[in-house]
């Protein structure tokens, strides 16, 4: 089987056409998704750039030489630019626009006479853009990490080693420009090679746009819109997990539920706006006292509840009264009043096979006794008489 050079260039500037279009019209469904718009004119630049490359001996040598690697660039250049303003990372746009043209110059003017070595400058280019793409992607996955940029980070490292091996076999042909072969077999690996980087490029990123929607959405859809913490389905979904973490180290596990004292006085008094103050203040307080690996989340109107991996009764029992007390210290301010409130908890240790909503419910009984005592207090299972967990 051999390959044709011809039609290899073909389908890929029709790849980079798909692609690009592909891209336009997802950046117009959802403006918001960073880069987007950047990646399909990444794609378009490259399909003008390999049409003139198609073109060759049909128009001037100018365009379909220095413009056309010219544009090829300039679909490196603002992809880098793409994936940096998806990293939430300043866009060098000196970089991005003056790398085409110097590259352009190049194949104009000094390189003119010698092709591997204008091959040589493009590989080059080429390599420059995919190792700033995998720099940049490690720096971001710190800070955002996400399974498919893992893949892009790959693309773009095999990219890299690919144009620095190509660069090299241009350079060694490029002290002897007369004995290269224009239809030496290399460019149609080289062709073959651009067709798949186009596709797996365009691909990944595409996966690490919706992954990174996905996650947003999971965000939105577990947490609550007033105070940020978890909402109730998002606290179950992580609990799950925690239970089953801690029974299967053999830790225990305890859960609060916590739920404002007299809250409707606070909304009659001060009006509604500070009661919602007072929550966003509560869910501060809370989270500002918890371990990482707790869990807190608002369950109802002002009742929350805290997951505690790894406390026993007891240990749960000392970080409601700590969480009370912090509470009953704050203070907010409505016009020329100050004013706050207090937290009533009952406390449960999850019993063996326990599910959530049984615990959650345990602890439930346990506040509902904290209230009948008079509020701004603390109650177990054990405290209200249902013992100790087995
Ligand atoms: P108790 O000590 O028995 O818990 O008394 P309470 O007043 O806190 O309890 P009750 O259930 O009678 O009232 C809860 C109040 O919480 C009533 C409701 O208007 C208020 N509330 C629920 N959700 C919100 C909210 O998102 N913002 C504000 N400002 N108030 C809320
Ligand atoms: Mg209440
Ligand atoms: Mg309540």
């Amino acid at each position: 089987m051999s390959l044709h050079l011809p039609t290899l260039l073909v389908v890929t500037v029709l790849a980079y056409l798909v692609f690009g279009l592909f891209q336009i019209a997802m950046w117009q469904l959802r403006r918001e998704r960073e880069g987007q718009l950047l990646w399909g004119f990444s794609n378009l630049s490259g399909a003008l750039g390999g049409t003139l490359l198609c073109l060759r001996g049909l128009i001037p040598d100018f365009a379909s030489v220095a413009l056309a690697n010219g544009l090829l660039i300039l679909g490196h250049s603002l992809m880098w630019a793409g994936l940096r303003r998806f990293a939430g990372q300043p866009i060098h746009w000196p970089v991005v626009w003056l790398a085409p043209l110097l590259l352009a110059g190049l194949f104009w003017g000094p390189l003119s006479g010698n092709p591997p070595a204008r091959t040589c400058a493009l590989a080059l280019f080429m390599m420059l853009f995919s190792g700033a793409n995998f720099v940049d992607a490690w720096r971001a996955q710190r800070l955002e990490p996400l399974v498919m940029r893992r893949l892009t980070m790959l693309v773009f490292l095999v990219t890299c080693a690919f144009m620095a091996e190509r660069a090299l076999y241009m350079l060694q042909h490029a002290t002897r420009p007369a004995e290269y072969a224009v239809t030496h077999p290399m460019h149609t690996i080289a062709a073959l090679v651009a067709l798949l980087i186009v596709t797996v490029w365009n691909l990944s990123i595409l996966m690490m746009a919706s992954e990174r929607l996905a996650n947003r959405l999971t965000d939105i859809a577990h947490s609550d819109g007033l105070t940020r913490v978890l909402n109730r389905t998002g606290f179950r979904a992580l609990a799950v997990r925690q239970v089953q973490r801690c029974r299967r180290d053999r830790k225990p596990i305890s859960v609060l539920l916590l739920d404002l004292d007299h809250f409707k006085r606070i909304n009659d008094s001060h009006g509604h706006e500070a009661g919602d103050r007072l929550l966003c203040a509560f869910a501060d307080t809370v989270s500002g006292m918890i371990r990482p690996g707790d869990l807190l989340a608002r369950y109802g109107g002002e009742e929350f509840c805290v997951l505690l991996p790894g406390a026993s009764l007891a240990d749960a029992q000392a970080a409601a009264e700590r969480l009370r007390e912090g509470f009953a210290s704050i203070r907010l301010r409505s016009g020329d009043a100050d004013y706050g409130a207090t937290v009533s908890i009952g406390v449960a240790q999850f019993l063996g096979g326990e599910m959530i909503d049984e615990a959650v419910s345990r602890a439930d009984r346990a506040l509902y006794q904290a209230k009948h005592r008079g509020r701004n207090r603390v109650e177990t299972t054990e405290t209200i008489g249902e013992g100790l967990p087995a």
